[in-house]
């Protein structure tokens, strides 16, 4: 299963970049072979290899097998970290059906402009491995004060807080409809930006537990906390 970055339609279609790359020297496609391809649009589609090249291979898009499906209401507002642990924590969030992701720099953020286009392409890998139809959008880094200021007045905001806060399962099945979930940076949000945060009317401060969590943990128990409580 592979996404493209136009719609799908039937008839002949040229693949070429990194997903002929993979499906010719990775996946030995041989013409004749079918091959899954999405486009994030109109959803799933069944394909035959035509002709395959060096370079590029043309495949004959036959049966619409899904339409793009429909993705639970969830943000995922998080403090950009480390390298390997925002690669790992987007692909664990786009897994578990988070819609939008949203890197939010706070004054104890590490790092503050994380690599959009690696991120993406850690996205579109992990929805062709869990067969999402519809890929979350991965949204520009902004600051947490900008954030807040223009909080959507229909979205609960769960901030996840280690200084206590309700039980989170219970929180969230309280609150169905649209959501957001914000996890701190690795050194924590400062009492200033918690106090910022517990402010926003629509903002419930939640648990997960006594114990301290790394900040890609915290973000991946809260989620499926969410999706345990109000997702499909
Ligand atoms: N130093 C560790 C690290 O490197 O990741 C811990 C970071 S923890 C302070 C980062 C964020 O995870 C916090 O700001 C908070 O949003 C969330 N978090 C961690 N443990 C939590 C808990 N028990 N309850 C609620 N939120 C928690």
């Amino acid at each position: 299963r592979l996404f493209v970055d136009s719609e799908l339609v039937p008839g002949p279609r040229r693949i070429d970049g990194p997903a002929a790359h993979y499906l010719i020297a990775v996946m030995r496609i041989a013409p004749g072979d079918p091959v899954k391809l999405c486009d994030d649009v109109t959803g799933e589609w069944l394909a035959t290899a035509t002709q395959v090249g060096k370079r590029d291979l043309t495949v004959d898009v036959s049966t619409r097998l899904r339409p793009r499906e429909p993705v639970p209401d969830l943000w995922l507002c998080a403090a950009p970290l480390k390298k390997g642990r925002i690669d790992w924590l987007v692909e664990k969030a786009c897994e578990l059906g988070v819609d939008r992701l949203v890197p939010v720099v706070t004054q104890r953020t590490i790092v503050d402009r994380p690599k959009l286009d690696r991120l993406r392409s850690h996205i579109v890998e992990a929805a062709e491995q869990c067969a999402r139809t519809a890929l979350p959008v991965l949204a520009e880094s902004t600051k947490l004060t900008a954030l807040l200021r223009d909080w959507p007045a229909e979205r609960a905001l769960f901030f996840a807080d280690e200084s206590g806060g309700a039980p989170a399962l219970a929180a969230m099945r309280e609150r169905p409809g649209p959501a957001a979930i914000l996890i701190g940076p690795e050194g924590g949000f400062t009492d200033e930006e918690r106090s910022a945060i517990r402010a926003v009317p629509q903002a419930v401060a939640v648990s997960l537990g006594p114990r301290i969590l790394r900040a890609d943990t915290a973000a991946t128990a809260a989620v499926s906390l969410w999706m345990a409580a109000c997702g499909d």
